[in-house]
């Protein structure tokens, strides 16, 4: 068991927010990844459903989230709405130890009109499903150009489901110079094959329970 505060870089406010959210010590795959992703280390990981693969990115997510900084700072990739809600939820939750950060949830069957409203002042953070996140791109209604950190989250879910090609144009509106994390209940070889394309020398986490 490894507590939160062993994580010198989180502040204390955000060490009494997870005490007070019940999260008293760290998940293996929190205890694995976290330092490096911290760091500003790309992080590839694979653990099972359950296993806090949220927090995991989130902590790292909100570590590098400039709040002064009205642009948008971090993307995060689901696999579908139901899991984008999810994660938006929990990063709300990690967001509580400090104010003003803008989280936007952007997912397909909603209005397009007023996603684009909501994004007239820049999120801090998107979470969001691919095809509606190049939609945006596309209508220049979203800009990654600033962001720092880019997450797949349920990555080999996000392959199932077809959505490499737009993963991969996504990809050309951000950054080069980014924190990459691939989160993944398992490790089939088209996420070996995207991580080794998306990542620089990545950290690989396995947590020996597989799903
Ligand atoms: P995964 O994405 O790996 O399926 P989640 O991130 O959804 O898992 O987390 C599963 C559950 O565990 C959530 O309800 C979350 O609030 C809780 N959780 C995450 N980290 C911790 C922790 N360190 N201590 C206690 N509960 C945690
Ligand atoms: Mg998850």
């Amino acid at each position: 068991m490894t507590a939160f505060s062993t994580l010198t870089q989180l502040p204390a406010s955000q060490i009494d927010n997870l005490n007070e959210l019940g999260y008293l010590a760290m998940t293996p795959v929190q205890a694995a990844s976290l330092p490096a992703i911290l760091e500003g280390r790309d992080v590839r990981a694979q653990a099972k459903t359950g296993s806090g693969k949220t927090a995991a990115f989130g902590l790292g997510v909100m570590h590098r989230v400039d709040a002064s900084q009205y642009v948008t700072q971090a993307l995060v990739l689901c696999p579908t709405r139901e899991l984008a809600d999810q994660v938006t939820k929990e990063l709300r939750r990690l967001a509580r130890f400090t104010a003003n950060i803008k989280i936007l949830t952007l997912c397909g069957g909603q209005p397009v009109g007023a996603q684009r409203d909501s994004l007239l002042h820049a999120p801090h953070i998107v979470v969001g499903t691919p095809g509606r996140i190049l939609d945006h791109l596309k209508r220049e209604t979203l800009k990654l150009d600033a962001i720092t950190t880019l997450v797949l989250d349920e990555a080999d879910r996000m392959l199932e489901m077809g959505f490499r090609e737009d993963i991969d144009m996504i990809i050309s509106h951000s950054p080069q110079q980014r924190q990459t994390l691939l989160f993944s209940a398992t490790w089939p070889q088209a996420i070996a094959h995207i991580s080794q394309k998306i990542q620089r020398d990545p950290l690989t986490v396995e947590t020996g329970d597989v799903s």
